[in-house]
C-alpha cells in the first residue's frame, strides 16, 4: 500500500479540533502516516505543541502567519524561538507575504517574514511559505536572505509559471493542494506539470483549500457558509495530481515520500 504524507495542514484549527478523535482514527485507517501541523500565531503554538505530544504522526512547525502579525506581542520572536527549539520541530511555518488580504501592511509583513527566515537559517529548520499576490516581493526577499540546504516550501503554490525557474534555483519545493483540482484552476495544474518531480509535495491545508465536491471523499459541516476540508481528503489530492501528471498514484506517492523525508529531515 502506498504511504501518504500531508506536508501542510492545521489540525489545531477550531473547525477540526472538536472532531479530532474521529479525524485521527480515519487518517490512521487510510495509512496517512505523517501530518505537518503548522502554527500560525502565538495563541495557537501551544495547541500545536500539545498535538505533537499526543499524536506521534504530528510533525510540528511554528510560525507567525502574515494574516496575524497585527496581534503579535512584543516578545513574539523569543517565544517563537522557544517553540522552534522543542524536540521534533520540523519547520518554521507558516510564514510569508500576502497582499490579497485587505489592509495588508505589507512592509510590516516583510519585517516579520525576514526575521523568521533568519530564525529558520539559524536553527537549520526549513521555512514553509505562504504567498498570495506578492510574488515579486517574495523573490526579492528570498534572494537577499540566507536559505538553508533543505531550501524552502512554497505551500499551496499558485504563483506565476514564469517565476518557476527563479524559485527552483533558490531551492524551492512546491506543495499542491486539492483546491487546485477545480476546472478554473487548470493553470495551477499546468504549472505543476513543469515542476521537477523531486521538488513536489502534497498537502490538504485542512481545514482550508477544500477539493471540488465531486472529488472529495470526506465531508465536514460547513463553517460560516464555507466548506471545511477534512484532512482525510489527502488521498484524493494525490489521485487528482497523479492523474494530471499522468502517473500511477503509487509512483507519485513513492517520489513524494522521498521528497518529504529529505525536506523535513525525517
Ligand atoms: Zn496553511
Amino acid at each position: 500500500m502506498a504511504i501518504f504524507y500531508d506536508a501542510h495542514l492545521h489540525l489545531q484549527d477550531e473547525r477540526l479540533s472538536s472532531l479530532l478523535d474521529q479525524i485521527v482514527e480515519e487518517l490512521r485507517r487510510l495509512g496517512i502516516k505523517r501530518w505537518v501541523v503548522n502554527g500560525t500565531c502565538e495563541s495557537d503554538w501551544p495547541q500545536v505543541a500539545k498535538l505533537a505530544e499526543t499524536y506521534p504522526e504530528v510533525m510540528p512547525a511554528y510560525g507567525l502567519h502574515p494574516w496575524f502579525i497585527k496581534k503579535r506581542s512584543g516578545h513574539w520572536e523569543e517565544t517563537l524561538s522557544d517553540y522552534l527549539s522543542l524536540p521534533g520541530t520540523v519547520a518554521v511555518g507558516e510564514i510569508g507575504l500576502d497582499k490579497w488580504i485587505r489592509d495588508h501592511q505589507i512592509d510590516d509583513q516583510e519585517v516579520v517574514f525576514r526575521r523568521q527566515l533568519r530564525l529558520a537559517a539559524s536553527t537549520g529548520l526549513p521555512p514553509v511559505i505562504h504567498c498570495l499576490q506578492a510574488w515579486g516581493r517574495l523573490l526579492e526577499v528570498l534572494k537577499s536572505e540566507p536559505i538553508g540546504d533543505s531550501g524552502f516550501l512554497l505551500h499551496s503554490f499558485a504563483g506565476p509559471i514564469e517565476m518557476l525557474d527563479d524559485f527552483l534555483e533558490l531551492g524551492a519545493r512546491f506543495s499542491f493542494s486539492g483546491y487546485f483540482l477545480q476546472e478554473r484552476k487548470a493553470d495551477v495544474v499546468e504549472t505543476f506539470r513543469r515542476i521537477p518531480l523531486d521538488r513536489v509535495l502534497i498537502e490538504t491545508d485542512a481545514p482550508d483549500m477544500a477539493l471540488p465536491e465531486l472529488l472529495a471523499t470526506h465531508f465536514l459541516d460547513q463553517f460560516d457558509g464555507k466548506p471545511v476540508n477534512h484532512p482525510a481528503n489527502l488521498i484524493a489530492v494525490y489521485e487528482g495530481l497523479a492523474k494530471a501528471l499522468d502517473l500511477p498514484v503509487s509512483d507519485l506517492a513513492a517520489q513524494v515520500a522521498a521528497n518529504f523525508d529529505r525536506f523535513f529531515s525525517v
